[in-house]
């Protein structure tokens, strides 16, 4: 029977299609009969996972030490000794004579020592939880080989799961996949943010009720509504299918009144800068170069980045190409960088921090492959740096732009000063603004976080999706100051936040200043459209308004009287 879950919609876009479910987790069911089991082969699959398991420990081990120290590192020793253990294999191995696959192998022979371990009590039951930490690497490593192949999924596929990963959803075909929806997820998580870059229709924080919609289903997900429907009628079904009619401007657009505003496009790989020109795109307003590191197993070289961002570059030669440093940790953890899940990460070592810190040797590869890039290509570079909330980070940032840039003068290598800017994403880079702007020659407000630090609400958790709004009047002046800020310094600024591509926002945004705003290229014929509507004194006065609002209903009241 029909019936519709509601969730989150993060693509203005609607799919019809048939479920297949991607389970993150890894459950053992029951084990097959023995003589169905190819004993050798999983033989093989078992002394793989062990080779795969002791690869990705050595790593973790050699971070872990570089990052935080020897004696912390050593645990790692432990469990690569326990991989080796003729007691624990032993154990592997003669479950898998028994005729068990090796994943239920895996499991029953870990159990004994498991058990033992802990009947001994004290310290050695504390080893039990190595045991177990081992045991669930094999078991995920086996899992992984099975699991749904997410970039080969049957067209017409609508993708069901949990929760996803930004490189899960990064692995999707959206020529094949209908669009997805989770049980968990914010608009502006990272897995969402991508689904609207390569433009895949998708609902998050639908909740257990998604639980319950069975694998091969029809289900229509509409990114617009937020809303999945399941055994859809024909109409439905029909709306559904039809391709949205949009107008795409390819000309820069200004103001009714000949304000000058450039719309821009997000991206995150080479493969979206075709849809952000198909879209209209004036540039590129944000390349989240971190993408380029998931899914693989070590960081692209100097040349394989000079190569990408050159190809940013001719893209779009007339228009300003805006390039984001590494901005790893957060939700963008990346494996074989990031050593453990620190205990809340958004507030971690992320972007500019790790940059300066732990992963300066990738910062300095990947400014030599930018300001290569710059003198290489035509077209316009700009570099800016993530997560900045001191001006020290700032300067620091600065100073080894030039100390690059002295090493390629001095190896005769041909290099171009890009424009710098910072992210504004942190409260604190909005108090010292003006000092910021005063070293740099823009600022992008990134909404995404700055309303999560202002207002103390996940981005990627669906219960504050209430809080985690830009609209809320703390986030609108901090927006505010920053733009006052960039202005008073004669930087420009710019806005890639989510809050950037709504097109309701477009007239307040306009009347906040903004110079540029940059966006899932799905939304910029609209945002295009919107911005040719606006009046910058009827744009100035909605933005007062909403300035002046006490909360976040008065400014949506603002915003809706207005439109
Ligand atoms: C932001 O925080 O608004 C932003 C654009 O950066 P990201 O979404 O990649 O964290
Ligand atoms: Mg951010």
């Amino acid at each position: 029977m029909t019936h519709t879950l509601d969730g989150i919609g993060v693509t203005p876009l609607s799919g019809v299609g048939n479920v297949v479910w991607y389970d993150g987790e890894v459950e053992l069911g029951d084990p097959p009969a023995p003589d169905t089991v190819d004993a050798d082969a999983e033989r093989d699959r078992f002394e793989q996972a062990l080779g795969r398991a002791r690869e990705e420990i050595e790593a973790e081990r050699e971070h872990t030490a570089e990052a935080v120290g020897e004696e912390e590192a050593a645990v790692f020793d432990a469990h690569l000794q326990f991989l080796d253990d003729p007691q624990i294999t032993g154990a592997v191995e003669d479950a898998l004579d028994s005729g068990l696959p090796a994943d239920h192998a895996v499991d029953e022979g870990f159990a004994d020592a498991i058990e033992q371990l802990e009947a001994a009590g004290g310290r050695m039951a504390e080893r039990a939880d190595d045991l177990r930490d081992i045991r669930d690497r094999l078991l995920r490593i086996l899992a992984d080989a099975d699991r749904v192949d997410l970039s080969a999924l049957p067209e017409g596929t609508v993708l069901l799961a949990e929760r996803l990963t930004p490189s899960d959803t990064a692995q999707l075909n959206p020529d094949r996949v209908a669009g997805f929806a989770t049980v968990v997820g914010g608009r502006t998580a990272h897995a969402a943010i991508f689904a609207r870059s390569i433009g895949i229709p998708a609902v998050v924080g639908v909740g257990e009720a998604l639980l319950d919609v069975a694998a091969d289903t029809e289900v229509v997900v509409d990114g617009e509504a937020g809303t999945v429907v399941v055994d859809p009628d024909e109409e439905t079904r029909e709306r559904a299918a039809e391709s949205r009619d949009v107008s795409v401007r390819h000309d820069r657009v200004e103001t009714a009144d000949g304000r000058d505003i450039e719309v821009a496009a997000n991206v995150g790989t080479p493969a979206e800068l075709s849809a952000a020109a198909d879209n209209g795109a004036d540039g590129i307003g944000l390349f989240r170069t971190e993408f380029l590191f998931l899914d693989r197993r070590s960081p692209p070289d100097e040349a394989e980045q000079l190569e990408t961002y050159v190809e940013a570059l001719e893209a779009f030669p007339d228009g300003r190409v805006v390039v984001r440093t590494l901005d790893i940790g957060g939700d963008k953890p990346i494996p074989y960088i990031d050593a453990e899940e620190p205990e809340n990460p958004f507030l971690g070592v992320r972007g500019i921090r790790r940059s300066l810190g732990l992963d300066e040797e990738l910062f300095r590869t990947q400014l030599r492959a930018l300001l290569r890039a710059n003198a290489e290509a035509e077209g316009d570079l700009s570099v800016m740096f993530p997560m900045v909330a001191t001006v020290e980070e700032a300067e620091a940032a600065l100073d080894v732009v030039e100390e690059v840039a002295s090493e390629l003068d001095e190896a005769g290598e041909a290099f171009e000063r890009p424009e710098l800017g910072v992210m504004i994403e942190t409260p604190s880079a909005v108090f010292v603004g003006d000092e910021l702007a005063a070293r740099l020659d823009f600022f992008s407000i990134g909404t995404n976080d700055l309303t999560q630090y202002v207002m103390a609400a996940s981005r990627q958790n669906e219960a504050v999706d209430h809080l985690h709004d830009p609209r809320h009047p703390a986030v609108l002046r901090a927006i505010h100051r920053a733009v006052e800020a960039a202005h008073d310094n004669d930087a420009w600024i710019g806005m890639c936040g989510e809050m950037a591509g709504d097109p309701a926002l477009t007239e307040l945004l306009v009347g906040l200043g903004l110079d540029e705003l940059s966006m899932s290229a799905v939304t910029i014929p609209d945002v295009k459209a919107n911005v040719a509507e606006t009046r910058t004194d009827a744009a100035s006065a909605l933005a007062d308004d909403a300035l002046a609002a006490s909360t976040k209903s008065e400014v949506v009241a603002t915003i809706t009287h207005n439109t």
